[in-house]
């Protein structure tokens, strides 16, 4: 096993080639009743590019009076949205995915130049946008009650489907517009009018979208309110005439959201951290494992809820697993997005993510674990983190248990199946997991034992949107994507005639 640290290969443009955004920007403001409308505060935040570490936006930080003016632009709405027919609201989703579609080039730039992500990624993400709506204006249509029968004498019941209301929507930073769309899609799709708060630190391509569909949508369906989540989000969270929160994000936001709508009884709808287990046994392909968690522990720079960043390897093939992952790992190439076609790792977020990522390196380093390749932050400017594979991590190590949300893999052994299951269901999270076995029979049945929402075998980080994502224990409750969402984001009725004579 490889144990000296080397940095992998790393390209750095110059920084003052990133592209301008400045004719890209949305006007300024609140995005309210189908136009852009001044904020109740002249107060403004800081949008920052994670690669030159400078401001090149800044939006409304926006306030309560914001958000109850949204949601009464959305209660508005509601009922004229709610009651087109499923053909009706599909038309005008898929007139939104082509307009996103055609905006590619220009939602890229904005999403790399906010979140620092390469472009391949930022035009997966993108790509990934227009089919979560092209998917949700299909599915839209397919949505069926139980059949309905008479159940008690001269009654006929018939079970109705129907949109909750007014739904209110929290963002991360990690995918901005795509997290946005897996909200969007399917809350408009099943009838609902929504107002959504993006994340202050990556507010711009949520504003785009807006501007960019607001000829499609009619006024009040879709707003954007932006601002912070103790101010925008814990109004979004209590407000007494939104019927559903949902939000993406950490553990600790899902609290405060969830204790927010409390009071109100709203339903809650919570997709938070995740820190996926990869369960590889002696029999796997080790190098397909390793060339698979080359792209799903680090593509996004690691922050990525379902990253397989958490190995659980047989201590019989350790060696020669963790040599496979350190080839592929050093062939990263790091940079920023203008930096080359090549360049597959951008940087963190924001300086405050860079220093927690820093803290647990360091931390790690500090308790003797050793780093097979990285272990280190790069040089700045920027909010570079090199990536890393650490290795003889202990159980229980703090690298090993909580979300780093970085390009780090930790690499704990284990001696048996039944120590392999229990340690990788042993943290808080529940959001995915994979496990890695030529052995049919093994992988059903691993698969059956482990805590997570979604399990992979022989493979890690691939999603579709017929299939529904979401997670168990600490990594929250409801169902991005597929029709399960649409479950989620209506609500049931029954109705009875009585048809007796
Ligand atoms: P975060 O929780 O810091 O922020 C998410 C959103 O919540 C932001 O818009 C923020 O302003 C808002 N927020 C913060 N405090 C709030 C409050 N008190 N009330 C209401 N809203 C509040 O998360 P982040 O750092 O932006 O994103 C990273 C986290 O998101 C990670 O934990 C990651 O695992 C998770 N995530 C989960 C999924 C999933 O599908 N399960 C997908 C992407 C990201």
């Amino acid at each position: 096993m490889q144990t000296e640290t080397q940095i992998p290969a790393v390209r750095r443009a110059e920084t003052d080639t990133a592209p301008s955004i400045k004719e890209d920007l949305t006007p300024d403001g609140q995005f309210i009743d189908g136009k852009f409308q001044p904020s109740s505060s002249p107060e403004l935040i800081d949008v920052i590019d994670p690669c030159t570490e400078k401001v090149i936006a800044q939006v409304a930080a926006g306030t309560a009076e914001d958000v109850d003016q949204a949601v009464a632009a959305a209660l508005r709405a509601k009922r004229s949205w709610g009651r087109l027919t499923p053909k009706e609201r599909s038309t005008i989703l898929l007139k939104i995915a082509d307009r996103v579609e055609q905006n590619t080039e220009l939602l890229v730039r904005l999403e790399s130049a906010n979140a620092g992500k390469p472009f391949p990624v930022s035009h997966d993400d993108i790509a990934g946008t227009v089919d979560t709506f092209r998917f949700f204006a299909g599915a839209a249509r397919s949505v069926t009650s139980q059949a309905a029968g008479n159940y008690a004498e001269d009654h006929l019941s018939v079970i109705l489907r129907e949109p909750l209301g007014v739904v209110g929507v929290v963002t991360p930073w990690n995918y901005p517009l795509l997290m946005a769309a897996w909200k969007i899609a399917p809350i408009l799709a099943a009838g609902n009018t929504l107002v959504i708060k993006p994340s202050e630190q990556t507010p711009l391509t949520t504003l785009k979208f807006a501007e960019l569909v607001a000829d499609l949508l009619p006024a009040g369906v879709f707003n954007v309110v932006t601002g912070t989540g103790p101010v925008v989000g814990a109004r979004l969270s209590e407000h007494p005439d939104i019927d559903m929160i949902a939000l993406t994000g950490s553990v600790n936001s899902g609290r405060a959201v969830a204790s927010g709508a409390a009071e109100s009884l709203k339903r809650v709808h919570l997709e938070l951290g995740g820190k996926a287990p990869v369960v590889i046994f002696e029999d796997a392909d080790l190098a397909g494992a390793a060339t698979s968690l080359r792209a799903a522990g680090y593509y996004n720079s690691g922050q990525e809820c379902g990253a397989g960043c958490r190995v659980l390897v047989h201590e019989s093939v350790v060696g020669q697993f963790v040599e496979h992952l350190v080839n592929e790992v050093q062939s990263l190439v790091v940079g920023e997005p203008g930096a080359g076609d090549d360049v597959e790792i951008g940087p963190l977020v924001s300086q405050a993510h860079f220093d927690r990522v820093k803290g647990y390196l360091e931390r790690a380093a500090a308790a003797g674990i050793p780093a097979a390749v990285g272990g280190t932050v790069l040089d700045g400017p920027g909010y570079f983190v090199a990536p890393t594979v650490l290795v003889n991590v202990p159980d229980g190590a703090e690298v090993a248990t909580q979300e780093i949300f970085g390009p780090v893999v930790t690499v704990e052994t284990f001696a048996d199946e039944a120590e392999a299951v229990t340690r990788a269901n042993s943290g808080p999270y529940g959001l995915s997991a994979s496990v890695w076995t030529e052995n049919a029979r093994r992988s059903h049945d691993i698969a059956g034992q482990l805590d997570a929402g979604t399990v992979w075998v022989n493979s890690h980080l691939v999603l579709a949107n017929e299939a529904p994502w979401g997670g168990f224990k600490g990594s929250g409750y409801g169902r991005d994507l597929s029709i399960y969402a649409l479950d989620d984001y209506s609500r049931t009725k029954h109705v009875m005639h009585n048809h007796g004579r």
